[in-house]
């Protein structure tokens, strides 16, 4: 339902949970964030119930764990799968290296499901999500025999092409501490252009209190930020440009 992303020179906790926060409004069953700590660690924490249930988890496994300037959080509003612990988001491939948040419906979750079992995953959870975090990690290593092999962008855009329904989709790889790679069909996602950082969202509330400069990805894009910049594509790789704008309104 709701959803944000962030890399920068601050605690991508924090501004995470500030976010999710501001999307509460929306309303939501579970929220879970992963931040990535830039050594080569995800830390992932996720619960059904309000946002607090969230924070008394973190505060339990200590939020020294979550010591990162990238990460993305997640309210849901439970399509497939009822609101649980092991359905709420972040979804996680098997290795725990690839971490996916989602807001919409994966019409064909369930025959990609079937051919991910066929290649022997297990899956973890009900939901539609978790098969683009396989797909994703496949596509990663090369296991689905494609040439996106190390490249997270493109392994994205592989799996978004193969997917149908409406999604907005944030994705972060262990390996990749930089970078965070969402996109988007027919579900809202907006860029946050700061100086030495930058967001995404599902809606701008999310980063308004930090940047103003904004950006409305198009239909079929995916976009990759970093610390430094953000840059565009369609699903086929080609560079594309999304609908700067800036938000003059208080909330
Ligand atoms: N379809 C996904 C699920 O049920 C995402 C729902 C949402 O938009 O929050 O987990």
């Amino acid at each position: 339902c709701g959803i944000v992303g962030y890399v920068g020179h601050r605690s991508a906790l924090d501004v995470v949970l500030d976010g999710l926060k501001r999307l509460e409004y929306r309303g939501y069953d579970s929220a879970g964030v992963a931040v990535l700590d830039g050594a080569g660690a995800l830390a992932v924490e996720r619960r059904a119930g309000r946002l607090a249930n969230l924070e008394a988890r973190l505060d339990e496994v200590g939020r020294s764990h979550f010591a990162g300037t990238a990460g993305m959080g997640h309210t849901r509003w439970a399509t497939h799968g009822a609101p649980t612990d092991p359905n709420a988001h972040p979804h996680r491939d098997a290795t725990g290296k690839v971490a996916v948040v989602h807001n919409g419906i994966i019409e064909n979750f369930a025959s990609l499901r079937a051919e991910l079992e066929a290649a022997g995953i297990e899956m973890s959870s009900q939901t539609d999500t978790e098969t683009a975090a396989h797909l994703i990690a496949r596509a990663y290593t090369g296991a689905d025999g494609g040439d996106t092999a190390g490249d997270l962008p493109a392994s994205v855009r592989t799996v978004c092409r193969r997917l149908s329904g409406a999604f907005t989709l944030v994705v972060t790889h262990a390996d990749e501490p930089d970078t965070i790679v969402a996109a988007r069909r027919s579900s809202p996602l907006v860029v946050g252009v700061g100086d030495g950082e930058h967001f995404l969202a599902s809606d701008v509330a999310a980063f308004i209190e930090h940047t103003r400069r904004a950006v409305e990805l198009g239909q079929d894009q995916v976009v990759v930020i970093t610390r430094d910049g953000y840059r565009i594509t369609d699903f086929a790789g080609v560079t594309a440009e999304g609908k700067p704008f800036e938000v003059s309104w208080d909330l």
